[in-house]
């Protein structure tokens, strides 16, 4: 199964994609997560990617193409995949087909603007192992520490506000034309994401159900 998960930042990608590796067991290959290692790690790609990210603006597709070529070769999504949060570009899905990957489906989580923003600010990540919470709708049990491993809780740079608006203008710019070149594909599945993580994951999973084994 080969899965694309397209949406605003902050529709709940990351988190459904979570749902979708333990109930299919298949991995979820995140750029944005392989990039924020890169930056933290100082490896070339990772300076290459800070000025952008921590602008709210698209790193460039030659790095993203590369990033996301080299994770897709590797052992563990030889049997499928996930990909969250890429491609962000017709460029990028573009490459995609060029390189002869063959999705079965495209996830579109549909949430408005006003609750992205909402959405956005209140999300804290572990600095330590990169799970994801949310003050309102997805508390740690201890405020400001990370369940799974104890790290501290911190707000990404680039969900401070003004980056926000920046990546959701980002989004309609670049992202959003990929739901055409998806839906002329006969791809695409369009998911109502604006309710509770449960009622979107139970739609996801319906949709995936229906899919031929
Ligand atoms: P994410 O965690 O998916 O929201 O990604 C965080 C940031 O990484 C984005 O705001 C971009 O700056 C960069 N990024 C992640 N994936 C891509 C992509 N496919 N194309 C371009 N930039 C990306």
């Amino acid at each position: 199964m080969k899965l694309i998960l397209l949406g605003a930042p902050g529709a709940g990608k990351g988190t459904q994609s979570e749902f979708i590796v333990d109930k299919y067991g298949i991995p979820a290959l995140s750029t944005g997560e392989i990039l924020r290692a890169a930056v933290k790690n100082g490896t070339p790609v990772g300076l290459k990617a800070k000025s952008y990210m921590d602008a709210g603006a698209l790193v460039p597709d030659d790095v993203i193409i590369d990033v996301i070529k080299e994770r897709m070769g590797e052992p563990d999504a030889a049997k499928g995949f996930i990909l969250d949060g890429v491609p962000r570009t017709v460029a990028q899905a573009e490459a995609l087909e060029k390189m002869g990957v063959e999705i079965d489906l495209v996830l579109d989580i549909e949430v408005s603007d006003e609750n992205i923003i909402e959405r956005l600010s209140g999300r804290r990540v572990c600095e330590k192992c990169g799970a994801t919470y949310h003050t309102l709708f997805k508390p740690s049990q201890v405020p400001e520490v990370c369940d799974r491993c104890g790290g501290r809780l911190i707000i990404r740079k680039d969900d401070e506000p003004e980056t926000i608006k920046a990546r959701l203008a980002t989004y309609h710019e670049q992202t959003e034309p990929l739901v055409d070149f998806y839906r002329q594909r006969d791809k695409l599945v369009e998911i109502e994401g604006s309710y509770s993580v449960e009622k979107t994951r139970d739609r996801i999973d319906e949709v995936l159900g229906a899919l031929p084994k």
